[in-house]
């Protein structure tokens, strides 16, 4: 049965402790996100809205509108502040957009292990400055941390500022569990251990309702910002495989390309047009970075701590530095990937050999499985599919594994595989797959994984 967007709205307005928007201009922001960095995702999601956006203020409004959803079957959309990259909270087939953000609660912090248990619509800015006041901070931020949610980064995301010694959020001990509702007949809020969250976390919202998670933290460290400036690109990559190896604490390693650079914010740009390599690192480690630097006559800047900065490091950063770039032309666009471990020249040289500067390289540092590793978000300028296709071919000959950021899907934006603990998760939870259908390849195929 196909219901009329006025039918939807008198159900749902009958819901107690729930916000509903109907109006056109709010349903259309609240059906985007940031999917236009992608000129194929722009093409496909461009016109995808939701019939209405609804905004539970407690637990007992989201069982039910898990619950009128099942009945009417309705697509349901969860959405966190909406910054996603890859269209992840908009509404494929319409219905109803669920934002979470006055579920934003700090549930319960656990002294002894650092664990925090917090409703999924808080902002990771909020998070992070309350575990500051507990001597604790976040492990993993995205770039984006100021506004987005924790519920949509561990949906959403993958990793970010922290990276460089945390990993990636679905490695082992970064989340501990969750609290998930259903929706089947009679949803229900159930508890999930770290085992059984797995299947959840970077499923963007596809197999449940996400209410809170509990997730590690780090102690609070303070971080100081250096800058290192250098004359190629591979010299680029020795210095910070060199800061990678030393007994020092890192936050952040990145490193922008000299024609990258040009392109950043005037307070960034002023000191030199060089190569730079960004560092996060305790005061001691900027000793360390400062003494190495000097031995491989490298000349450094200290920026000081960064949360005193007015502009700092981390707005650079990431995918910020697509940000920043696309601020200057609309026309930047952007890939992902893990380089080969120890293989990063050879690709980087043979890329340039092939595209020079038409594509200008933005490295991240990561932990990969404990392993220090180089990540890369690439840049240039959108020409057509074809061209981004030879690109990925390229990458790939050279041993890079991508993680396509022009792709609709949990496996298409990821390892390109069928997870089938997802997929049965969502058999289990979403039985009728009405939470945000069209995102997971696997449920296409959902009879393979019916015991
Ligand atoms: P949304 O975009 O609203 O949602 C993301 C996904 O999570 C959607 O699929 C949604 O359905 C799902 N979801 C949200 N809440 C729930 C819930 N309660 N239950 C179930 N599903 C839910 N990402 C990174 O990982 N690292 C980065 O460094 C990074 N940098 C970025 C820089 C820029 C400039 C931009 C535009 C994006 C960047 N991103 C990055 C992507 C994005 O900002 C982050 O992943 C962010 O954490 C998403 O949070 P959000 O609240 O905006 O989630």
């Amino acid at each position: 049965m196909v219901y009329k967007q006025l039918e939807i709205l008198e159900n749902f307005k009958k819901i107690h402790d729930l916000e509903v928007i109907n109006n056109h201009s709010d349903l259309k922001r609240l059906s985007r996100d940031f999917y236009n960095y992608s000129p194929v995702l722009t093409s496909k999601l461009d016109g995808c809205i939701a019939d209405l956006v609804v905004r539970p203020k407690n637990i007992q409004a989201v069982l039910a509108v898990a619950k009128k959803c099942w009945e009417m079957t309705l697509p349901l959309t969860i959405r966190g502040s909406g910054t996603g990259n890859y269209g992840q909270s908009v509404p494929l087939f319409g219905g109803i957009v669920m934002q979470m953000n006055y579920l934003n609660k700090i549930v319960n912090f656990d002294q002894d292990t650092g664990f925090v248990k917090v409703q999924t619509g808080c902002l990771m800015s909020q998070l992070n400055n309350d575990l500051e006041g507990k001597g604790r901070e976040l492990r993993l931020l995205p770039s984006t941390w100021k506004t987005a949610t924790i519920g949509g980064f561990l949906s959403g995301g993958s990793g970010g500022i922290g990276s460089i010694e945390w990993g990636f959020l679905r490695d082992p001990g970064n989340l501990i569990a969750l609290d998930l509702i259903t929706v089947d007949e009679n949803p229900q809020l159930i508890q999930l251990e770290t085992q059984q969250a797995e299947p959840i976390n970077h499923a963007y919202g596809t197999n449940g309702i996400i209410t809170s998670v509990t997730i590690s933290t780090d102690i609070k460290h303070y971080w100081h910002s250096i800058v290192i400036d250098s004359n190629s690109l591979i010299e680029s990559i020795d210095i910070l495989k060199i800061c990678m190896g030393a007994a020092i604490k890192l936050k952040l390693g990145t490193i922008l390309e000299k024609e990258i650079v040009e392109q950043m914010p005037k307070w960034f740009n002023n000191k030199s047009c060089l190569n730079k390599v960004l560092i996060q690192s305790t005061l001691d480690g900027i000793k360390t970075i400062e003494m190495l630097c000097k031995k491989n006559n490298l000349r450094t800047y200290y920026c000081g701590l960064e949360n005193d900065l007015e502009f700092g490091l981390n707005d650079l950063v990431w995918n910020h530095t697509t940000l920043q770039l696309r601020a200057k032309d609309k026309n930047w666009t952007y890939l992902q990937m893990l380089l080969p471990f120890d293989g990063e020249n050879e690709l980087i040289n043979n890329l340039k050999k092939v595209y020079g500067k038409k594509i200008l390289w933005h490295i991240e540092a990561v932990s990969q499985n404990g392993i220090p590793r180089l990540a890369a978000l690439p840049v240039f300028k959108w020409t057509d599919q074809n061209e981004l296709n030879k690109i990925i071919n390229e990458c790939k000959k050279y041993g890079a594994i991508i993680f396509n950021p022009h792709a609709l899907t949990v496996e298409g934006g990821g390892l390109g595989v069928v997870d089938a603990d997802q997929v049965k998760a969502k058999l289990k939870y979403d039985p009728k797959g009405l939470l945000n259908p069209g995102k997971l390849e696997g449920w296409i195929k959902k009879e393979e994984f019916i015991i």
